[in-house]
């Protein structure tokens, strides 16, 4: 009885890694474990922009938020409220929407002004606006690789200073313009594709880049 209840459990892992593709997961075709097992816990929908939150350029702790926000497990209001832990649930940066991850990382006034100015800023054309939309175009884009870390690095620490935004609010009870929070992202993404920047970066991309 136990042994037939485990082989239906082997069945349905087999199955699914059958419906992956694991060639996300092999780099130089081999396969590991752990990264057979990230695939398996992850569904397609998250697959799809896997590899740009865990893109090495990102500065690491802008790596975790960007993805504890593209998992939703940043603790919103809405959410603490809807399980009764308080009592207000409505958004600390602008005090007029419910407090959910839609509206802080997409729709509330900061964020969308922050976002304005960052693509002005990289000429970033695009009109995708939703985190998981910026993840998928930045993956599709016909850009230079370094082009794309650089998106990559401005997405993550938008979110990231989006988030320490909100946090100084709640905790210090300071809230910051969209020009501050531009200037922190700004700040960011100079310091740190300066210091990781490759050799072999085209010279009109690296005059791009040094002339932001
Ligand atoms: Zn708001």
């Amino acid at each position: 009885m136990e042994f037939s209840w485990y082989w239906k459990q082997i069945v349905k892992v087999k199955e699914k890694f059958k419906e992956l593709n694991l060639t996300h997961f092999c780099p130089n075709g081999i396969y590991r474990t752990a990264e057979g097992y990230k695939a398996l816990v992850l569904n397609h929908e998250k697959v799809s922009w896997y590899r740009e939150v865990w893109n090495r350029t990102i500065i690491p702790k802008h790596r975790f938020i960007l993805w504890l926000a593209v998992l939703d497990r940043l603790q919103m209001k809405d959410r603490l409220f809807r399980f009764n832990t308080t009592t207000d649930y409505l958004c600390l940066i602008c005090g007029s929407n419910r407090e959910t991850r839609e509206h802080v990382f997409f729709d509330c006034h900061l964020r969308s002004s922050c976002l304005r100015k960052i693509k002005s800023w990289l000429e970033w054309k695009t009109a995708a606006s939703t985190t998981h939309k910026l993840l998928r175009w930045i993956a599709k884009a016909r850009l230079s690789q370094f082009r794309k870390q650089v998106l990559m690095v401005a997405l993550a620490a938008m979110i990231y200073q989006i988030w320490w935004c909100r946090n100084e609010a709640l905790w210090n009870q300071k809230v910051y313009t969209a020009n501050i929070i531009v200037q922190r992202i700004q700040f960011n993404v100079k310091y740190r594709i300066r210091s990781i920047m490759p050799n072999n970066v085209q010279l009109i991309e690296r005059t791009w880049f040094e002339k932001l």
